[in-house]
């Protein structure tokens, strides 16, 4: 076991001060790199050290990898922690990292690039014998193949980028007289999105749920799974609320589903934090797997609400080398329920940056607000409008959505619009209480 003691945080908002806090709750140092639009983020002060690496724009900053490596370098650490987005799925920075000698706490450049292209990640899981949605075996070259294709596979069908996150290079074709149009819509997004128009294809299930599995692997080839998260309810093929448990399924279904993500795991050989995310059928309790993501996901949260573990603490102890616990040893507790609360219009989601002119934060038994905002913080443009996440853990779902319910009328943020009262609408919503969505509710809402 090789010991880290220093931590360079490669990201920025929530996910770095929400780094930040495991890294010293472990006794270790954070440094934390800004854009020059973040160089009033409070979390700077929290931090061991800040480094201002670049510009506002993204590509001269937090994507920046030479700045980067030059930071972690006159830091002096011995780990880089890349949160989600940005470098955290970047498989040239993992091997930089590597080259520099400084620890990439995440999985391994080849278990990156196994699954970063998602038609090929399909194609891998299906070897494994993992279930997968029906659909192209492999790239679709051009609208041609895909007319052919969807004849076959039957309509409606969903052209989908390999590249692809977000939601974006995607498109539902509900018959053959839009399937060029689509095609090449689609494959443009992803173009100019992900620099990457390669292209497949899935039979697209109708009313899916979107269901997740949370793994954690070792160097020592142990897997173990830290439940499974719904996150159907989701706008433009993007989360916005997510659970856990996920009370579609039934015992002996979940139980199924768990280990599946555990099998799909093992056989890729994952070490780190990961998530293999399936869609489910709720007409047959088929579960078919879409893509793993190698990374932490915005909603590990309710993962860590539910078992009690910390997934930052545990990346970066199996980045030390160390060795998991046994699943018997990992217990799961009530329900836990996220939303995120962005900067945007709660009923069109139009972006709605601009300075905070108040802010107070919900508390209390099993409310967990992980958000770097503040009284008199500008929400700068650049980045991602997600402002905060809002995170409650009770003894039922009922109980939950009640406490999320006054968590939310009690989070008070002026000055910009955000989303909290879409969700404070959701928690009052018989159809989200009486859980009868998935995942193309509000586009039918
Ligand atoms: P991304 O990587 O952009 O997040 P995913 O492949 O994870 O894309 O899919 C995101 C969402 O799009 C899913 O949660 C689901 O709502 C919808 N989706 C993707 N594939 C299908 C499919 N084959 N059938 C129905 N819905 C799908």
């Amino acid at each position: 076991m090789k010991e880290i003691k220093r931590i360079l945080i490669a990201n920025r908002g929530e996910i770095a001060l929400r780094a930040l806090r495991t890294i010293q709750e472990m006794g270790k140092e954070a440094v934390v790199v800004h854009s020059t639009a973040d160089s009033d983020a409070l979390y700077l002060r929290y931090a061991d050290a800040s480094i201002c690496i670049g510009e506002a724009r993204s590509s001269d900053s937090y994507l920046n990898i030479p700045a980067i490596i030059t930071a972690a370098e006159i830091a002096g650490v011995d780990a880089i922690f890349p949160g989600y987005g940005f470098l955290s799925e970047n498989q040239n920075f993992v091997e930089i990292c590597a080259k520099h000698n400084i620890k990439f706490i995440g999985p391994s450049p080849e278990n990156m690039a196994l699954m970063s292209d998602k038609s090929k990640a399909k194609q891998i899981m299906m070897r494994a014998g993992i279930p997968v949605v029906p659909g192209s075996d492999g790239e679709v070259p051009d609208a041609e193949h895909a007319k052919k294709l969807a004849s076959e596979i039957g309509y409606p069908v969903i052209i989908k980028a390999a590249a692809g996150g977000g939601g974006r290079g995607m498109r539902v074709v509900e018959s053959e007289a839009d399937i060029e149009k689509l095609f090449w819509s689609a494959q443009s997004e992803a173009m100019s999105a992900f620099g990457d128009g390669t292209m497949y294809m899935e039979k697209y299930i109708v009313n899916p749920r979107h269901i997740e599995v949370q793994v954690l692997g070792d160097e020592h080839g142990n897997v173990v799974h830290i439940g499974e998260r719904d996150c159907s309810m989701q706008r433009r093929h993007q989360k916005l609320i997510e659970e856990s448990p996920a009370i579609a399924l039934d015992d002996a279904t979940r139980k199924e589903l768990l280990e599946t993500g555990v099998r799909a795991a093992k056989a890729i050989g994952y070490c780190g934090a990961g998530t293999f995310e399936f869609l489910y059928d709720s007409r047959d309790k088929k579960f078919y797997f879409i893509e793993m993501n190698t990374r932490l996901q915005v909603e590990h949260t309710v993962s860590e609400m539910r078992s009690g573990l910390d997934l930052v603490e545990w990346m970066i102890r199996i980045a030390q080398g160390e060795k998991l616990m046994s699943q018997d040893e990992i217990g799961f507790n009530g329900h836990a329920i996220e939303c995120r609360i962005t900067a945007e219009d709660p009923k069109s989601f139009t972006p709605n940056p601009g300075k905070i002119t108040k802010y107070t934060a919900p508390g209390g038994i099993g409310v967990r607000m992980d958000s770097h905002v503040y009284s008199g913080y500008s929400v700068p443009p650049f980045y991602d409008s997600m402002i905060g996440k809002l995170i409650v853990h009770a003894k039922d779902r009922e109980h939950a959505i009640k406490k999320m319910e006054v968590a939310l009328s009690q989070l008070i943020v002026g000055g910009i619009k955000t989303t909290r009262d879409f969700h404070l609408n959701m928690m009052k919503n018989p159809d989200f209480i009486n859980n009868h969505f998935d995942t193309n509710y509000l586009a039918k809402h």
